[in-house]
């Protein structure tokens, strides 16, 4: 067990936009000690997540560069996980902005919960370790853990009464790895409105998972599962810990959002809105911040590499610097020209080329959709209808198939 808390395995390596970056990752990924020790802070988990929401690298990719060292079954944790990707994924399709919104009742109507997150949450000033941590490993890095995921928002929803959506919201904004249907349904999971009950956690938990410094001894969390039920469904909120309420703890300044980007070199300095004389004619070939991989081979030799941002999606979800300047430097080396505008400007302007391809993402909506913007191939067929839980997705995305390599085209 010290050497998942071990300075080795607990390192926060930064995450490279680059492709070589993303195959060193999927080289490192090791699937039985990650099944063995995913759940511990310092455990095994492969911090592929930037590069599968930007489009460096797909599910399918993923898999077979794994399956590459040795198989797996189909119920290895590892693609279990997948799975979850998947899901969530699956449910966006099929309920759209549906998922915004409390997708059934939780422990409580939606209007007994905060709209907004306190300060000493966003600060990281708690007292609580455990979250205190997390939010400053969020703000330094862009990532965190599941585990450090499912702790904080479970603190956010049922141990302050916040309602998910202030958390989600948040979260998304200051993760690199930010994907609406991982994001946003994982809070509602945690808070019950998108599962049968809500995920709670106690320090007992926090100390099998986390490094002693961040065990909760003392604190909120320092109490059994029916307390926390009772609070969770309408019961008195734990007070304020001690050493929050006498300003001990140093407050920890949030990083700034941005709908524009806002480091040297990314859309803030490029041409405002694309125009239709930049294409008239053209074959386009478009890159947008969730396809970020080399383009088919296949493109006509003078295609033009287009990168898209979309300043309607920024305006209501913007992002850190740090995912700016992941994303945009990435973008740079797969193309020769970048614009942003607003889907309406991009429609017209792209309506003068003569073709325009690229990769479909839900995360874009239904604004391209007159132009030959293909999905990604899929690691798990569609079921069809829409799945109410992921045992039933897993159930009939898997059924009938042993081995992982099933599961890749051409059966791997
Ligand atoms: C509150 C909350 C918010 C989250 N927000 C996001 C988000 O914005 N973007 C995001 O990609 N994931 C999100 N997740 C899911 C999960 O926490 C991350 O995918 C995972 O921690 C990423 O780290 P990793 O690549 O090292 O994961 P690993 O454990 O190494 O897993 C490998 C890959 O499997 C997928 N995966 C693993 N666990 C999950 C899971 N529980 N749900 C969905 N996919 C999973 C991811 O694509 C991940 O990259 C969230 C989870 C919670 C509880």
């Amino acid at each position: 067990m010290n050497d998942l808390f071990s300075g080795k395995l607990f390192a926060t390596d930064p995450f490279e936009p680059t492709a070589a970056a993303a195959r060193a990752r999927l080289a490192a990924v090791r699937p039985s000690e990650y099944a063995r020790t995913r759940n511990h802070l310092g455990g095994a988990v492969t911090r592929l997540s930037p590069y599968l929401t930007h489009g460096f690298i797909t599910l399918p990719e993923t898999l077979a560069a794994v399956l590459a060292r040795g198989p797996l079954d189909v119920q290895h944790k590892f693609v279990y996980e997948l799975g979850w990707r998947a899901f969530f994924h699956h449910v966006w399709r099929h309920r759209g902005v549906a998922i915004f919104d409390s997708l059934h009742a939780g422990p409580l109507p939606d209007d007994a919960y905060a709209r907004t997150l306190p300060a000493d949450i966003r600060e990281a000033r708690t007292g609580v370790p455990v979250i205190d941590a997390a939010v400053r490993t969020l703000y330094a890095s862009g990532y965190l853990h599941n585990h450090a995921r499912m702790w904080l928002a479970s603190y956010v929803v049922h141990l302050r009464r916040v309602h998910w959506r202030a958390g989600a919201d948040w979260l998304y904004g200051h993760l690199l790895d930010g994907d609406l249907a991982s994001n946003h349904l994982s809070w509602q999971w945690v808070a019950g409105t998108g599962s049968s009950k809500p995920y709670l956690f106690n320090a007992e938990n926090v100390a099998r998972y986390a490094p002693p410094a961040q065990h909760g001894a003392g604190t909120a969390l320092d109490t059994d599962y029916g307390t926390l039920d009772r609070i969770a469904r309408g019961g008195p909120l734990p007070g304020a810990e001690p050493a929050a309420s006498d300003g001990r703890i140093a407050a920890t300044a949030e990083p700034g959002l941005s709908s524009q980007g806002e480091v040297e070199g990314t859309t803030a300095a490029l041409p405002p809105a694309p125009s239709a004389a930049m294409f008239a004619g053209r074959d386009v070939w478009l890159v947008h911040p969730w396809s970020l991989r080399d383009a088919p081979s296949d493109l006509p030799a003078d295609a033009l590499h287009i990168g898209l941002w979309l300043d309607d999606f920024h305006r209501q979800w913007p992002w850190s610097a740090a995912r700016w300047r992941f994303t945009s430097a990435r973008m740079a080396a797969l193309t020769s020209a970048q614009y942003r505008g607003d889907a309406s400007a991009w429609r017209e302007a792209l309506a003068s080329a003569r073709s325009v391809q690229g990769w479909r993402d839900p995360h874009l909506g239904d604004s391209f959709d007159g132009f030959d913007l293909q999905p990604p191939a899929p690691l798990f067929a569609e079921p069809g209808t829409c799945c109410a839980s992921f045992s039933q997705f897993w159930n009939r995305t898997t059924r009938g198939v042993q081995r992982a390599s099933e599961l890749l085209p051409a059966g791997g």
